[in-house]
């Protein structure tokens, strides 16, 4: 079956690796470039990115996870995941780096800084079942898309309501809440999906 890697550089990993055990693959964190060699696709979790960024450059995955983003490895970022997944961040550190991949403008924080957390209900187009119990925490929103990015989903309501919390682009997908702590393995078994699809074409 398929290997899902989930980055254990800092964040969530456990909740991620607990999440894939669920489902029909098998799940492995990754610290060093020869574990990355080894997974077919990655899970980056929430956490902090700016402890995140800072890690990946000291653990000399930075490039190495440019390269198999680069070479259309299916990876699938939360909250911080998702910034990291981001082309542009703003109200990031000076320093913070980001792998890329997805052509969007994240924005960290997003939510308002006395509200660090809060749940709302988001849909998610390509997964059925109703929508999602959200939670975000200290989350970014997608300020902005390239064309190239698919929105899959916004919050329903409230005072942040249309913002978008949801994107793919190919083989990136990104949620700014944490479908690894509510035990809704939806999102994650639509990943491991992609993961298993871009399998099959690289096998031809
Ligand atoms: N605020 C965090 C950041 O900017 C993200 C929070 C999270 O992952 N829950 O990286």
């Amino acid at each position: 079956s398929v290997i899902i890697g989930v980055l254990a550089l800092q964040g969530d990993t456990r909740e991620h690796l607990h999440a894939v055990a669920e489902l029909d693959a098998v799940g492995r964190p990754v610290r060093r470039v020869d574990e990355l060699d080894s997974v077919d696709a990655l899970i980056i979790p929430g956490g902090e990115s700016t402890t995140m960024s800072k890690l990946a450059v000291e653990f000399g995955m930075l490039e190495p996870i440019r390269k198999r983003i680069a070479a259309g490895m299916p990876v699938y970022g939360s909250c911080a995941g998702m910034i990291m997944l981001a082309s542009v961040v703003l109200d990031g550190r000076p320093d913070q780096v980001s792998f890329g991949g997805i052509d969007m403008t994240v924005r960290r924080n997003a939510f308002g800084r006395q509200v660090d957390s809060f749940e709302g209900s988001v849909d998610i187009s390509g997964i059925e079942g109703g929508p999602f119990h959200a939670v975000f925490i200290r989350a970014p929103w997608v300020e902005s898309v390239d064309d190239s990015v698919e929105v899959l989903g916004r919050v329903k309501d409230g005072p942040a309501a249309g913002r978008i919390v949801a994107v793919r682009q190919q083989h990136l997908l990104a949620t700014s809440f944490h479908p690894e702590l509510t035990g809704d393995l939806r999102v994650h078994r639509y990943f491991v999906e992609m993961a298993r699809e871009a399998g099959t074409t690289t096998e031809g």
